[in-house]
């Protein structure tokens, strides 16, 4: 299921069409001001394409969760500016998503234009996948681009449900998601390593299942390693723990062995005396943890085991930091996997919100080879699941 064949945009003949492209411009903003342009510059390439083909192109995406109607505080007038600025042409601003301003703009869009339609979500039939609104966003177009794999998993209208009106393919974000992170899931170079870290063992579970069938070690660190050094009788302290876990934590390390894969668990701990970046905090083995203390990094000889094992890799998958990394404290198993990973040659694929901010943040970027650009959606492609974003897209 992780292994699509999806059309893009240089599959279709767009030149003189007008081509509906869903984006995601959900940036962020202070004060009505953009704090953050990535998502916007990371739309370019497919939104070049298009124009440099003579298609008059019709973007929409939504922006941040307005409640009821049109909230004019989650317009994306400011992302119209950018794009302007960016591409150094004119954007056309409609007023709407499916009202009278944006039809008659759409209608009378030229080859090589460019237009935003309001926020999406300003209609509550968005996030429905209501069929009819689906219609009426189709109805301006001739042809769909999903470009948004931020919100690839979610099947609402602008994002799946028009693929029923309109040929439909996938803008190059998507397509590079689909060819990186899906080769490296159906048919990995091996040794394919998977870390996993992070806060919850809950959010994982899914995860976990789906790399156990595929990997040959898998490394657990991060807030959810202490389950499973609680479910293999170590002491814990007051770090995190899911108790209802425990029995699950059992299981997944016994099908590891069963698999004849590697897991590697966290041999030793940074531990605080408080939940807090600037706590009392030591060192200690994994068997040695005091009652008072709690895990809030791996410790060094971890991090020197978890490197020899990504040593060699062919494939890493990484999800989830191995400690409270946004703490310099805290941080250091973080940054001592992030090197690993960076100098191991390997296909490297970073996916999860949290993890591609840490790897970002300590100037690891530019040296992995994929970071996913969508949290939520990578993580259910790395747990197989089926992203409705991407499934509504025709086939090759
Ligand atoms: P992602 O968004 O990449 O999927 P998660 O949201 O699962 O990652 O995990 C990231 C969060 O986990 C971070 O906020 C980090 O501070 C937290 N975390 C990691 N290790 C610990 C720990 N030992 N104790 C508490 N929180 C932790
Ligand atoms: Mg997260």
């Amino acid at each position: 299921m992780t292994s699509y064949n999806k059309k893009t945009v240089e599959d279709i003949d767009v030149s003189g069409k007008k081509v509906l492209v869903r984006c995601d411009f959900n940036v962020p903003l202070a004060d009505g001001e953009i704090t953050d342009d990535k998502r916007i510059r990371e739309s370019l390439k497919t939104l070049k394409y298009l124009l440099d083909h003579n298609a008059a192109v019709i973007a929409c995406s939504h922006l941040g969760r307005p409640k009821d109607g049109f909230d004019m505080k989650f317009s994306l007038a400011p992302v119209a500016k950018r794009l302007s600025e960016l591409l150094g042409m004119d954007v056309i601003m409609a007023s709407d998503v499916i009202g009278d301003d944006a039809k008659a703009k759409a209608a009378a869009l030229k080859a090589g234009q460019l237009m935003l339609l309001e926020n999406v979500r300003f209609h509550k039939e968005e996030k429905k996948n209501d069929p009819a609104f689906a219609k009426e966003l189709a109805s301006m177009a001739e042809i769909y681009v999903n470009d948004a794999f931020g919100t690839a998993h979610r099947a609402h209208a602008s994002t799946a449900g028009v693929a029923d009106y309109l040929p439909a393919v996938c803008g190059y974000l998507i397509q590079k998601e689909i060819s990186i992170m899906g080769g490296a899931l159906s048919n990995p170079k091996r040794p394919f390593v998977a870390i996993l870290g992070g806060a919850k063992v809950s959010d994982k579970i899914g995860v976990i299942k789906n790399l156990i069938e595929k990997v040959d070690t898998l490394i657990i660190g991060g807030g959810m390693a202490y389950t499973f050094q609680k479910a293999a009788g170590h002491e814990i302290g007051t770090s995190l723990c899911e108790d209802d876990k425990i029995d699950l934590a059992k299981e997944l390390v016994a099908s590891a062995a069963a698999k004849g894969v590697k897991f590697l668990l966290p041999i030793d701990n940074v531990v605080g005396d408080k939940f807090d970046a600037n706590c009392n905090y030591k060192t200690v083995d994994a068997d040695k943890m005091p009652a008072d203390y709690m895990g809030l990094d791996i410790g060094p000889k971890t991090a020197q085991m978890f490197a020899d094992a990504i040593k060699g890799a062919g494939t890493v998958v990484w999800n989830g930091p191995m400690g409270v990394s946004e703490w310099e404290n805290f941080a250091h198993g973080t940054i001592a996997v992030a090197k690993a990973v960076a100098e191991s040659g390997a296909i490297s694929i970073i996916g999860g919100g949290d993890s591609a901010a840490a790897v970002e943040k300590l100037g690891f970027a530019d040296k992995m080879t994929h970071i996913s650009t969508g949290g939520g959606a990578s993580l259910e492609f790395l747990e197989g699941l089926e992203l409705p974003g991407i499934a509504a897209l025709n086939d090759k």
